[in-house]
């Protein structure tokens, strides 16, 4: 097949990018490198099934391909707050144009929607039916409301048009060739500890995530993507339900690094959740997935990449 992947050069993208070359696909990564780098690719590109375009998908494209993975967004929220307006365009007005395309050309297509769509939720672990707890006019909103747009256009698509639609709502994933400054707690703490810096635990600590390492996540949106399933439309939790607070996080990259480190306390962002995991019944049932590896076994392999990566 030829399959386009928006947000290609980005963390998760890169990933999913070597999988589908690696399956024997025709690949076309698009990306506008907001926060996706060359590097990230930079080894696909002598494949002749590989295909990088430098494109904005908040404009209109015309491709001819057989499957769409819609991935292009900032996923830190230090880089989608940097502009708030672009990022409800990257998520509302590329959602259109990706849909538009396939509805032309008869693609399926999946949306990498987020666990987000919970804000800071009540019901706890969190299956698709909650219908969340989000501020839509906080600094979170433009995310958060962006990628819940999305989810609807996708959804109207489907009705109106019988486009073939896939949502993924995936929790916290992590692994290599996330940047190092990407903001997000497990990148800054391995990378704080690998520099001998204190760690910046944000409120006291006791809020929980739930971490998926990207070589499951990768898995289960190709999974996604090619059942059969019936009401397949509605959206799919993939994330790893091991449910750790920020503390236990600091401590186990500490501890997987091999280092003493000290935690420096910094505010808690607004609006910050104070609690996720994900209920991935339904990812089990339809598609046979659960995660394959732990946090300690991540976080090895994570810490291995960016000792090799940066300077320190
Ligand atoms: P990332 O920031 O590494 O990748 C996003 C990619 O999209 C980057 O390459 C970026 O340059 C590109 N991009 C951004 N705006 C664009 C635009 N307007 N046009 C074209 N390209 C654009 O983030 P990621 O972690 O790889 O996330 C990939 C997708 O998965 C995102 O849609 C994100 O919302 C979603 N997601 C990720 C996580 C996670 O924990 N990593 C969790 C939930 C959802
Ligand atoms: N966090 C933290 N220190 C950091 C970065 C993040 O304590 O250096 C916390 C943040 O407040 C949140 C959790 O870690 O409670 C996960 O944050 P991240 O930005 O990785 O993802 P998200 O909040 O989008 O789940």
């Amino acid at each position: 097949m030829r399959i386009l992947v928006t947000g290609g050069a980005g963390f998760i993208g890169s990933h999913l990018c070597e999988r589908l070359l690696a399956e024997g696909h025709e690949v076309i990564c698009l990306d506008n490198y907001f926060t996706g780098r060359k590097v990230n690719i930079a080894r696909l590109l002598d494949n002749y099934r590989f295909e990088l375009i430098r494109h904005d998908v908040t404009l209109p494209i015309f491709l001819e391909v057989d499957q769409i993975y819609n991935l292009a967004c900032p996923a830190s929220p230090i880089h989608y707050q940097y502009n708030p307006v672009k990022t409800v365009k990257t998520s509302v007005m590329g959602a259109i144009n990706m849909l538009g395309m396939a509805k032309r050309v008869g693609a399926r297509i999946l949306q990498a929607s987020t666990s987000e769509v919970y804000g800071d939720p009540q019901v706890h672990p969190q299956p698709e039916e909650y219908f969340g707890n989000v501020n839509c006019i906080g600094p979170r909103s433009c995310y958060d409301e962006g990628k819940r747009v999305a989810e609807t256009l996708f959804m109207d698509y489907h009705r109106q048009n019988g486009v073939d639609t896939r949502i993924v709502r995936i929790f916290n994933t992590y692994g290599p060739r996330m940047l190092e400054n990407d903001g997000r707690v497990v990148s800054n703490f391995i990378v704080q500890t690998l520099r001998g810096e204190e760690l910046t635990v944000y409120g006291d600590g006791s809020q929980t995530r739930s971490f998926c390492y990207v070589d499951d996540l990768v898995e289960g949106l190709v999974r996604l993507m090619n059942t059969e399933a019936e009401d397949i439309q509605w959206p799919v939790n993939i994330g790893n339900p091991g449910e750790f607070t920020m503390n236990e996080l600091a401590e186990l990259v500490a501890s997987t690094a091999g280092k003493e480190v000290s935690i420096k306390h910094l505010p808690l962002p607004q609006d910050d959740p104070k609690q996720r995991k994900p209920d991935i019944t339904r990812a089990n049932e339809l598609l046979g997935w659960s995660p394959t590896i732990g946090l300690e076994e991540g976080l090895v392999k994570t810490v291995a990449y960016f000792a090799e990566t940066i300077q320190t």
